[in-house]
């Protein structure tokens, strides 16, 4: 690790002068950062500390919806009262999430930021071919070791997965990244990689994710996350989805439902095409595991991440038929 510069930045006005300066970073929880600096994909010159910066960490729950500052801690979220009520998804992907030492520390702007786990992206010394750390170099996941990696939205300059659980709820109910003044629709936020496979995120230089907010819909409040992984202590997840579900008065009718998947794409995906085919339809289980299979339209796997499209469509069917049996 290499030597770099602190600064503790006492306005989110400074945090952005500071960070926009070539080499520098923002250091929210540290969780990520710290990792990607040790073995030699972050190289800052400059850490630029928000950690404790005023006024960016309210969480606040109404019948509109959700705000939440971006140095909110994700444990802080994931309990909170008015998130677990009018948008369960969320705080179940926030718990299910890294370990609780992590969601301690770790906050909601820094968790989104989050970069991939593709193995050969963290090993610069090991494996210099990686696009996305060092454009047309290669892709060394390719024809290499590709079990956790993305079956949806690949390119070929790249296929890893982006690996957060909250924004693949997130994106399931439209929620909305703050920069500052500027607003981005969060399944804008999330860049897929094309052949730009280094720039994953709609954020430029000097600028700072100061909220997120979550419009509250009934698909929202009656929403679940469901995360399969290799083991469940803490792990990412292998496959994962985020629905909500609105039924018509007649309790069988679906008239609103979001789906959308995490660990299974280059960015959270949202799926609606399942979404499309079930609107309006009773919710019965063949239905459901026909609508399911539209989740992986388009899929392409590289040998050992085969077994994510058979995976995916039955974690969306299961977590419909869960949110169904819970009328
Ligand atoms: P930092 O490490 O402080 O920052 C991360 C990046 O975001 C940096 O590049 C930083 O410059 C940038 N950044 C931070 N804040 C802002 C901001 N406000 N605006 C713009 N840029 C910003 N995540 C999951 O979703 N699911 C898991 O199962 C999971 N398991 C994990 C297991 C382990 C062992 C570890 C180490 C992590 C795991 N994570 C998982 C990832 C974890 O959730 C993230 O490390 C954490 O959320 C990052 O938040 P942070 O505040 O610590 O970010
Ligand atoms: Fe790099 Fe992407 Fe290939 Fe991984 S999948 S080695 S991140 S280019």
């Amino acid at each position: 690790m290499r030597n770099f510069s602190y600064y503790r930045a006492a306005s989110a006005e400074e945090a952005r002068r500071e960070a926009g300066a070539a080499g520098a970073l923002l250091l929210a929880g540290g969780t990520t950062l710290l990792d990607l600096a040790k073995c030699g994909v972050a190289e800052p010159d400059k850490v630029v500390d928000i950690t404790h910066l005023k006024g960016l960490d309210a969480i606040r729950v109404t019948a509109e919806g959700a705000f939440i500052g971006a140095l909110a801690k994700m444990s802080r979220v994931a309990e909170d009262s008015g998130i677990k009520g009018q948008f369960p998804a969320v705080s179940e992907a926030l718990w299910q999430a890294a370990s609780a030492q992590i969601r301690n520390m770790a906050s909601m702007g820094g968790n989104l930021m989050q970069r991939t786990r593709c193995a050969y992206f963290r090993d610069p010394a090991t494996f210099p071919a990686c696009n996305k750390r060092n454009p047309g170099s290669g892709c060394s996941a390719m024809g290499g070791v590709n079990r956790g990696h993305a079956v949806l939205g690949i390119s070929d300059s790249c296929i890893a997965t982006y690996p957060g659980d909250l924004a693949a709820a997130l994106t399931a109910f439209d929620a909305v990244v703050h920069l500052g003044e500027r607003r981005i629709a969060v399944d804008d936020f999330f860049l897929l990689p094309g052949t730009t496979p280094e720039r994953e995120h709609a954020i430029e230089p000097g600028e700072l994710i100061t909220a997120i907010s979550i419009p509250a819909s009934p698909a929202a409040r009656r929403s679940t996350y469901l995360k399969i992984r290799d083991r469940q202590s803490y792990e990412f997840a292998a496959a994962s989805a985020a629905v909500g579900l609105e039924l018509e008065a007649d309790g069988k009718t679906i008239r609103d439902l979001r789906v959308a998947l995490g660990g299974v794409a280059t960015k959270p995906w949202r799926a609606r095409a399942v979404e499309d085919a079930l609107r309006g339809k009773v919710l019965e289980p063949q239905a459901v595991k026909r609508a399911s299979l539209l989740a992986v339209e388009g899929a392409v796997d590289h040998g050992a991440n085969r077994y994510k499209i058979d995976l995916v469509p039955r974690v969306v069917a299961r977590a419909i038929q869960k949110l169904g049996e819970s009328a």
